[in-house]
């Protein structure tokens, strides 16, 4: 049977791609441990093989009830540019939602608070990303683009900066310029 889309397809990850997840993360440990750490000292790492091994069990604490998620800051123009691609591709919300599942009822609260416009049934809360039958996957973890069908497009965070072999994307006005 053949199957057809009108339009092609675009998935877009959260964290790290419209919602400041590492930024909240620096805010909470700095207060709690009296450091500086910004995200241009993150270069080319995760940021838990940044800090102590005795700090790993605070900071997982911070994602326990899942509720860090209700009130991340928005990536600057994601609103715009998202709203903006709609009108041309079918947008849907993808994210591994499965490595913290306490974190569904926040992450769904931020995506209506923040993206209103995207319909429940464009977000998809998944474990492996390869299952998706998007054209492209916006996603700042190349791991997802291993088996995916689609093309991965890197969104740059300061883990995958030195990551190479797939067109990247800086910022949201590099988006609408990719896409639009
Ligand atoms: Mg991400």
């Amino acid at each position: 049977m053949e199957k057809s889309k009108t339009k092609k397809w675009i998935g877009v990850d959260m964290d790290e791609v419209i919602a400041d997840t590492l930024g909240e993360l620096l805010n909470r440990y700095n207060a709690d441990f009296g450091t500086d750490i910004g995200k241009a000292d993150l270069i080319g790492l995760r940021f838990w093989e940044k800090i102590p091994q005795d700090h790993k069990a605070h900071v997982i604490d911070y994602f326990t009830d899942g509720e860090i998620f209700a009130d991340l800051p928005v990536f600057d123009d994601s609103v715009e540019v998202m709203r903006e691609l709609q009108e041309k591709y079918e947008v849907f919300i993808t994210t591994a939602a499965m490595e913290v599942p306490s974190s569904f009822n926040a992450k769904f609260r931020w995506l209506e608070r923040h993206f209103p416009y995207i319909p429940s049934s464009h977000i998809v809360f998944c474990g492996d990303k390869s299952v998706l039958a998007v054209d492209y996957l916006i996603d700042d973890n190349t791991r997802h683009f291993r088996r995916l069908q689609g093309e991965g497009i890197v969104f740059t965070a300061p883990h995958n900066v030195n990551e190479t072999g797939y067109r990247r994307v800086d910022n949201w006005l590099d988006v609408r310029k990719m896409f639009l």
